[in-house]
This record gives structure tokens, C-alpha cells and sequence, in this order.
């Protein structure tokens, strides 16, 4: 049996004649930049997070790259990230002229770990740190509850790369920090969300492109001059920006994948709940061979400790990911049965040879050990309860030798 990482065909086969219309009225109506496919998508996404504005830009790295220019970061400048995360989370403060600086992730969720940020933030004595970017890495929140209490006692704008995690959601108390929590979506909780319609996302489109969403309209508008090189009227530049618009054909393509996202959100979170009953039917768990993936929140006064988890996460699998013990050669024996899998990622940030030697003096062993640890199976929404049963025995079969 062959079971691919990822099979894009498969949504194609049904969804192939609307994209095609789509694309081809785009084609027809001659309006190539922006345009009513662009603002329509734009609120569409914008209402199904929960949050007012939302703007289309080239890509999820762009996204990140234009909310970190309209907050001003540069030269000098620090931005509080995760180390453990795809390149572009940390490329674009490099890009900048800014300095990242890690907060070690927790090794349950591998999403930033509040109680290390609240660490760094204590030793910021030169208040270099203009800026929090936090990651929802795989498709589950980060601790947002206790990241926004944070980001509120220093007074920190919070710019969420939401780029894997587009509708999952989060706990997060009201107002009155009673035990009430509500239910909010990712990229809603922050001064803004950055999302990616990488084809690889839950929601991909046919190419790249990217949205940022905020509740600030003022923010939202510096965002569509900053996209759009700076200009405000045209040809007009208060300030440098660049072209970082969202391409129509993608937004009308992306609309008509918009309505099936809960669908398709839906069937990954019961593919990894068949994995896990399947794994536990096995004793790879006991004998620490594997660890399974947790979609778990604490509430924000217990952030100490992860066995006072509180309630299950709603994780939207972008990745399920596993650790594993003997990775390289379980990756070599999954590819000879046909099982597609995918290290996401096998460095840690800081490890990256572009940042130079002091960075790589830096230790932060949690995200090392997940650099070191993890492997993402086949998650995606068409794949079966037969490609599943597959691919656990021929794990099983793996560490039987
Ligand atoms: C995909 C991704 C990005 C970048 O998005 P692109 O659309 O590929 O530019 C940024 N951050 C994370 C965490 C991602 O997974």
C-alpha cells in the first residue's frame, strides 16, 4: 500500500471544476492586482476568526515580514520568538535588522513555553524587546492565556504566527478571570495573526499567498499601505514597504476552499484520534519508543508543571507529530514500505548556520531534543482507516526487529 504525506489530488478530484471556474473568472474580468476576489476572501477569513480586518499579502512569510515592519521593528530592535519553528518565523526579524531571541519551548505541545518567556521579559533590562511572535506550531495554540498576560504586563504587541494553525482554537479566560473560558481562534488573541495558504496548510492555495488579521483597523490599513510599497494615496510614500499583495487567482481559489476547512479540519482530528487508539492497541507507547502528540491547555495560573493539564486543546493537525526513538533508520524503513513521512524540523532556530557561532552557543535543550525527536506521518483529511492500520503495523513491525 502506498500512503503519501501528503495528497493534494485528492481534494482536486471534487473541487477541480469550481477552481476552475473561479480561476477563469478571474481570467475574464481582467482585475489582476487586488481586487473584489481579494477584498471578499479578506472578510470572509476575517469573520471566520473572529476579528474585524483582515488583508491578503503574497505569503505567510510576508505576513509576518509586513506586521513586523508596521510595529517598527529594526536595527537594535529584539523580537521574543519560539527557537523551535519553520525558518520563516525567525527570517523575517533577521531580515529586518532585528535580533530574535528564544524562550525554550515546552516538550508537550513544543509550542513556546510561557514560563521561559516570562524569564527572558524579567532580563530585558534594556527594554530591547520590541515585539512577542509566538507560534501554533502543527495547528495547536500556544499557551495564549498566560503568553497575553505577559505581553500585557510589559506592554508588548503580540503578533501570532498562526501560519500552520488557521481555526484552531485556544482557551481563554474573560474579562472577569473567572473559570468561565471562551473559545478563541488562532490568530484572533494577539494585536494580529499571520496566516499561510502554502498548499502544505490546512488551507493551500495554488501557489503562495498569506493574510494578516487584526482586530485594529488602524493597524490593518498600515498593513495594506506597507503592502502595496508604502504607498498612501498612490505614488505617494510616507514609508518603505514592498509588494506583498495577494494574487485574486489565489483568493478566488482560496474562497472556494473556505466552506470545506471544518470539514477538512474535522476529518484530520479524527485520523489522529484513530492513530492514537491504534498506537495504544500497541506497546510502543509503554516501551517508550514513541511518544504521541498531546493537544492539551493549562489554565494561565498553572503554567508550572505539566501534569495540571486542564482540558484538551482543538488542535487542527497541520502535522501529527510523534517522537520517536531511532528516527533515521524508522525514516529509512517507512520509505522502503511506501509511508511518507517528514522531519518538521531537524534543526533547531539557533542552530542555523546563518545566525553564526554565538547563536549556536546558545542552548536550548527541549527544542533540541524535538529537532532531534520528532516525525510527522500522513494526517491528511481523505487519508483512510486502511492507510492507518498500515502505517501503525509497519511502525509496530519496525521496532519489533
Ligand atoms: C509555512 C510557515 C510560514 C511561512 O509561510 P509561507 O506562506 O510559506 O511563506 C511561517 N511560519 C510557519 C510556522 C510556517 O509553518
Amino acid at each position: 500500500m502506498k500512503v503519501p504525506l501528503l495528497d493534494l489530488k485528492q481534494q482536486l478530484s471534487y473541487l477541480r471544476k469550481d477552481i476552475l471556474e473561479a480561476v477563469t473568472s478571474v481570467i475574464d474580468s481582467t482585475t489582476y492586482i487586488l481586487g473584489p476576489e481579494v477584498t471578499s476572501l479578506e472578510q470572509e477569513v476575517a469573520a471566520y476568526c473572529g476579528v474585524e480586518n483582515g488583508a491578503g499579502v503574497s505569503s505567510g512569510t510576508d505576513a509576518l515580514l509586513v506586521s513586523l515592519m508596521a510595529l517598527g521593528v529594526g536595527p537594535g530592535d529584539q523580537v521574543l520568538t519560539t527557537p523551535y519553528s519553520f525558518f520563516a518565523t525567525m527570517g523575517v526579524v533577521l531580515r529586518l535588522g532585528a535580533t530574535p531571541v528564544f524562550a525554550d519551548i515546552d516538550p508537550v505541545s513544543f509550542n513556546i513555553d510561557p514560563i521561559a518567556m516570562a524569564e527572558v521579559l524579567a532580563h530585558d533590562y534594556e527594554k530591547k524587546i520590541k515585539a512577542i511572535l509566538p507560534v501554533h506550531l502543527y495547528g495547536q495554540c500556544a499557551n495564549m492565556a498566560a503568553i497575553m498576560k505577559l505581553a500585557n504586563h510589559y506592554d508588548l504587541p503580540v503578533i501570532e504566527d498562526a501560519a500552520q494553525a488557521i481555526g484552531a482554537e485556544c482557551p481563554m479566560e474573560d474579562e472577569g478571570g473567572g473559570l468561565n473560558v471562551q473559545w478563541k481562534k488562532a490568530g484572533s488573541m494577539g494585536l494580529a495573526g499571520c496566516f499561510s495558504f502554502f498548499p502544505t496548510k490546512n488551507l493551500g492555495g495554488i501557489g503562495d499567498g498569506g493574510m494578516v488579521v487584526t482586530h485594529d483597523g488602524v493597524f490593518a490599513d498600515k498593513i495594506r499601505i506597507l503592502r502595496n510599497h508604502g504607498a498612501s494615496p498612490k505614488y505617494y510614500h510616507g514609508q518603505v514597504g514592498g509588494n506583498f499583495r495577494l494574487d485574486p487567482i489565489q483568493a478566488a481559489v482560496l474562497r472556494i476552499k473556505l466552506p470545506y476547512l471544518d470539514k477538512w479540519h474535522r476529518a484530520r482530528r479524527e485520523n489522529a484520534g484513530r492513530y492514537n487508539t491504534f498506537f495504544a492497541q500497541t506497546d510502543l507507547v509503554q516501551n517508550d519508543f514513541l511518544v504521541l502528540p498531546q493537544a492539551v491547555y493549562l489554565p494561565k495560573e498553572q503554567t508550572e508543571g505539566v501534569a495540571s493539564t486542564s482540558g484538551e486543546n482543538f488542535h487542527i493537525y497541520n502535522q501529527y507529530v510523534l517522537r520517536v526513538s531511532r528516527r533515521d533508520a524508522l525514516i529509512d524503513w517507512l520509505h522502503s514500505q511506501d509511508i511518507g513521512c517528514e522531519i518538521y524540523y531537524p534543526l533547531a532556530l539557533h542552530q542555523q548556520k546563518c545566525l553564526g557561532a554565538d547563536f549556536q552557543r546558545l542552548s536550548f535543550p527541549h527544542a533540541e531534543r524535538a529537532a532531534a525527536e520528532t516525525l510527522a506521518l500522513p494526517i491528511y483529511p481523505e487519508l483512510t482507516a486502511d492507510m492507518q492500520v498500515y502505517v501503525v503495523e509497519k511502525i509496530a513491525e519496525f521496532y519489533q526487529k
